[in-house]
């Protein structure tokens, strides 16, 4: 069965995607930990990120460098932290969140919910700033 964000890619479901090319998608996460967190995903559909060819994850992470430039234009904060989890969504990921503090990116943390609105315009705001 597809995984959650290969309906995301596929648009199966809707999502508040920010950035995309052949490879690669950034969208919004739903339950994120600061205001701007996204992940970035291959479209390809792996769900243990080290099991990636090497170059399918060196191009991951300068995607995720791009998009990681692109929040830190629209999201105030010292710099965007990356994570990997993966330990809900079997389809290779990497989390950017946007931080000030190490506690802004402790996955342990309560999640911050924000309006469909809100998220809605902040990806738009995002994805007119990547480059
Ligand atoms: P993990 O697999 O542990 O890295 O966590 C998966 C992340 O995906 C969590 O932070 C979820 O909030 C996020 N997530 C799950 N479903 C969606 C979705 N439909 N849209 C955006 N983010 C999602």
């Amino acid at each position: 069965m597809a995984s959650i964000f290969s309906k995301i890619i596929n648009r199966e479901i809707p999502a508040y995607i920010v950035a995309e090319d052949n490879n690669f998608i950034a969208f919004l996460d739903i339950n994120p930990l600061a205001e701007g967190h996204t992940l970035v995903a291959p479209k390809k559909e792996i769900d243990y990120i080290f099991d990636l060819p090497d170059q399918d994850i060196a191009q991951l992470f300068v995607f995720a460098k791009r998009v990681a430039q692109s929040i830190r234009k629209v999201v105030p904060c010292n710099r965007i932290g990356l994570s990997v989890i993966g330990l809900e969504v079997p389809h290779a990921h990497v989390h950017l969140v946007p931080l000030n503090t190490t506690n802004d990116i402790n996955f342990a943390k309560p999640k911050l919910t924000f309006t469909k609105e809100h998220y809605a315009e902040l990806a738009q705001r995002i994805s007119v700033t990547f480059k």
